[in-house]
């Protein structure tokens, strides 16, 4: 662990990284542009003065990998919704309370009186659920295939536990159909992806195989160290000098071809693909997962019904942020109306989120 923090290897790695940047730019007469996929990367190459550090040579532009900024206005006016009947508790990771639905958030929600809380895991929802017997207990379950698996081992938990007042709102994301959702578009234009290896330890180098054979671009999966991270760009840049495409799997050590198979099992027992709502984005088929209709008692979409609201059109400009459109200081609202005290979205709002981390990281410039 020492060796992925150590200084002088990032210098020697950042160092190469400048040299074939440079001669990119000669070769190409631009800087080569890649995408960190993931929040993840985002906060850790921003906290790590990666970013800053190789502005000048490399275009490192946010995806649409953190699952609180994609999380749409909807998913929240439904759990505001469902705070207000009788008897409820609403259990909710600690970024999503303050990710603004179209008129509030939970968090306003829990000043109104509601009793909306903040688990540090999905199975402390189940704990509430068994302490609160004769309260209904909803958990709103966000988050890519990283924590996919482990809201499927809840609802398994809910399950043996045989738990009739536990229920998940699910709204969770995929990576692949988004990766491919913006290179269809064709507005994002990138030579390559820096992968997360989180999710990638569930999914399988061999899951990005069709970046290459179907779009010819290339996707080095990498951790969230410095070392690796520089690693990580110094490979993607290779690959783009040279004009060739490859997923290159840089966390060997963790990330296998096919993934990990008890975690895809449980994703598969206990969810189906459904079509998904990204904010500042818009639906995107096939790009979700819901529960399954054998354990629908679990869904709280199912178990309760909710008001349908309007998508509130605001100033935000997250959609373009998460999109690699725009960099946040591009938003007119970013630190002046904008910032992680009073956040308009949900970029800076979460601990992930692009704009957060270029208002911690970035603002003395
Ligand atoms: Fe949205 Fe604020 Fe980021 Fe602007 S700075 S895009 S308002 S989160």
């Amino acid at each position: 662990l020492k060796e992925l923090h150590s200084p002088v290897l990032s210098q020697a790695i950042l160092g190469k990284v400048i040299t074939l940047a440079e001669a990119f730019q000669t070769k190409y007469g631009r800087k080569p542009v890649f995408m960190e996929v993931c929040g993840s990367h985002t906060m850790a190459l921003a906290r790590t003065g990666l970013k800053k550090r190789l502005q000048e040579y490399v275009h490192l532009v946010s995806g649409p990998g953190c699952p609180v900024c994609v999380t749409d206005q909807k998913s929240i006016d439904s759990m505001i919704a469902l705070a207000d009947g009788e008897n409820r508790i609403i259990c909710t990771f600690g970024d999503m309370i303050r990710v603004p639905g179209s008129r509030k958030t939970l968090m306003d929600a829990k000043t109104e009186g509601k009793d909306v809380r903040v688990v540090y895991s999905p199975t402390d929802a189940i704990g509430i659920a068994m302490r609160h017997p004769d309260r209904e207990v909803v958990f709103l379950g966000i988050g890519f295939e990283t924590t996919i698996p482990i809201l499927a081992i809840v609802l398994k938990e809910a399950q043996d536990k045989k738990l009739t007042n536990f229920s998940m709102w699910v709204t969770t994301k995929l990576i692949e159909p988004i990766l491919r959702h913006l290179l269809d578009g064709g507005e994002v234009k990138v030579d390559g992806f820096l992968l997360p290896g989180h999710v990638s330890m569930v999914l399988g180098a061999e899951s990005y195989r069709y970046l290459t054979e179907e779009y010819g671009i290339s996707g080095v999966i990498s951790g969230f160290e410095p070392v690796q991270m520089a690693s990580g760009i110094y490979r993607l840049l290779e690959l783009s000098f040279k004009e060739e495409s490859a997923i290159i799997n840089d966390l060997a050590s963790i990330v296998g071809n096919k993934g990990n198979a008890v975690a895809q099992s449980y994703m598969e027992t206990y969810f189906v693909k459904c079509d998904e709502e990204w904010r500042g984005i818009g639906r995107i088929a096939n790009s979700g997962l819901a529960i399954r209709e054998e354990y629908r008692h679990l869904d709280a979409k199912a178990k309760f019904a909710v008001p349908a609201t309007e998508v509130r059109v605001t100033k935000c400009r997250c959609g373009e942020v998460i999109r690699g459109l725009i960099s946040p200081p591009e938003c007119r609202l970013f630190g002046v109306a904008c910032t992680p005290v009073q956040p308009v979205g949900p970029c800076m709002v979460s601990t992930e989120g692009t704009c957060a981390a270029y208002y911690a990281y970035t603002m003395e410039d």
